[in-house]
């Protein structure tokens, strides 16, 4: 059934669909829902609180102006998770550290006839420290060592069974990776392994909510209360630190890490990107946090995500003994689902879903049906402006320093300005940070060469092909 406010709602994604081009259009914004309409402001939805806060930081002000287009009452844009649960009141767990290796998972239908297998949320002592919630899932027990996580997984373990007053082999430790591939769950291992002898204090605090607890600290009055807590722990744990906003938490997020580094406590960071990349932070707490350990995380290859999804059965089949993935399944997902690893856990869950509702084996033919829509296109790869330097360089027959210098002659100026183009157009990176990357240069210099070479691209075949090449030596 369809609505006024529907139909408008389709038109806003129409139009948000020509502004930002296909490919951002269904990484963000192909799976928001409208959820109602609420005077002024339109209330949408997206299934994961990546999602939001990406969206909500990236592109609150263009869904406005979508909306606004379509429907001038609309003043306010909020976005929440959509949660497909019948929840369940968290359990009140009296003692602290009991530790379950598993939940039990329900299976709940959501509001568009999906079927889920469903966890119900469980309260740990962590909470009582202020930190973010863990899922008692994410184990080191259930993480599964591959080429892509070996180093960043001997790291975490190691800050994990440190003891207290041990000196610190490498601070902070920095866990960098796309979407998906673990960064969440290293984390989160290593606070339920760092609390179980309660001999340290181990905080998992997402970047969310270390501004949250410190804004309203602050509004509390309460700031200082709250930097002596922190202050007070043996090791911060902060996931999704690229989130971290604001000049004045950003601010207060320095002290900390200063005054803990200083003081010998350990810190672990997780981000979606290299220290260098993190564009808001200043170069001093940049470089602070590129001077412990710097380790990425890679793609999962199709043996780890095999490994994954078995381990994954395993864990369902704890509760549902009647569920049973054939290895021929197994195999196939492991093969197609190649996009992360909160994929493999979707596809499973959906089997499991499917196993319980109908009663009826799961099939080669009933999991490709339930996995399609989980087999999206590669994203496209994760570029670096180094690889970028490096590859231009290479095929002009120039220096990386060159690129970098302020020479202009003719065999310089044309390929940095091809190198700054394909900055802009193969990374989230701002004008400013590439500018920053190439030289210090200001960002109107590299909005000329990208607008220079958008230019003749148009008309020079053989400097569209050198680009085109250019381009999938980088995305290969
Ligand atoms: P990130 O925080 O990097 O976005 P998560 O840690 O949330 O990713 O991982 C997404 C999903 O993939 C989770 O269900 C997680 O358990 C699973 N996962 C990722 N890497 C591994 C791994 N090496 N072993 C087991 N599960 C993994
Ligand atoms: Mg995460």
């Amino acid at each position: 059934m369809t609505t006024p406010d529907q139909d408008r709602w389709l038109r806003v994604k129409e139009r948000l669909r020509a502004e930002v081009g296909e490919d951002i259009f269904q990484s963000w914004f192909a799976r928001m829902d409208l959820e109602r309409v609420d005077g002024a402001a339109a209330c949408l939805s997206v299934p994961t609180r990546f999602l939001k806060s990406w969206i909500q930081s990236h592109y609150t002000d263009r869904v406005l102006a979508c909306w606004q287009s379509e429907h001038d009452e609309i003043q306010k844009i909020d976005v929440t998770v959509r949660s497909a649960v019948i929840r369940t009141a968290p359990p009140k767990v009296k003692q602290p550290d009991v530790i379950d290796s598993g939940r039990d998972p329900r299976i709940a239908r959501t509001d568009n006839g999906d079927m889920r297998a469903v966890y119900a949320p469980i309260s740990t002592g962590h909470d009582a420290l202020g930190g973010s919630p863990l899922d008692m899932r994410l184990t080191f027990d259930s993480f599964v060592i591959g080429r892509s996580n070996t180093l960043a997984h001997a790291a975490a373990k190691q800050v994990a069974v440190a003891h207290r007053g041990e000196p610190v082999m490498f601070n902070p430790l920095y866990i960098h990776a796309g979407v998906g591939l673990g960064k969440t769950h290293l984390l989160q291992s290593v606070t339920w392994t760092g609390n179980r002898g309660a001999e340290r204090k181990v905080l998992y605090l997402t970047a969310e909510k270390f501004m949250y607890g410190f804004v309203s600290a602050l509004r509390n009055q309460t700031a200082l209360a709250f930097k002596e807590a922190l202050r007070g722990i043996d090791v911060l744990v902060i996931d999704d630190l690229q989130f971290l906003q604001g000049k004045s938490t950003q601010a207060e997020f320095c002290h900390t890490l200063n005054a803990l580094i200083d003081a010998g406590r350990q810190v672990v960071i997780a981000a979606d990107r290299p220290p260098t990349d993190l564009e808001s932070l200043d170069d001093r707490m940049r470089s602070r946090l590129a001077g412990g350990l710097v380790v990425e995380m890679g793609p999962l290859g199709e043996d780890l995500r095999l490994e994954i999804l078995k381990t994954r059965v395993a864990a369902a089949r704890q509760y549902h003994p009647g569920f049973d993935v054939p290895a021929p399944v197994l195999a196939y997902i492991a093969k197609s689902v190649t996009h992360n690893g909160r994929d493999l856990e979707g596809a499973v869950n959906r089997l499991l879903a499917h196993n319980k509702l109908t009663g009826q084996p799961v099939t080669m033919e009933m999991a490709e049906r339930e996995v399609r829509d989980l087999i999206r296109p590669q994203e496209p790869k994760r570029v670096k402006i180094e690889d970028i330097q490096r590859v231009v360089a290479r095929q002009y027959n120039v220096s990386r320093a060159d690129l970098l210098s302020s020479r202009r002659t003719a065999n310089v100026v044309r390929p940095r300005q091809v190198a700054m183009y394909l900055a802009k157009t193969l990374t989230l990176r701002s004008l400013p940070e590439i500018g920053r990357r190439f030289g210090g240069r200001d960002h109107t210099t590299v909005l000329h060469a990208v607008r220079k070479i958008e230019g003749l691209v148009g008309n020079d075949t053989m400097l569209a092909d050198e680009i085109e090449v250019l381009k999938r030596q980088l995305q290969e």
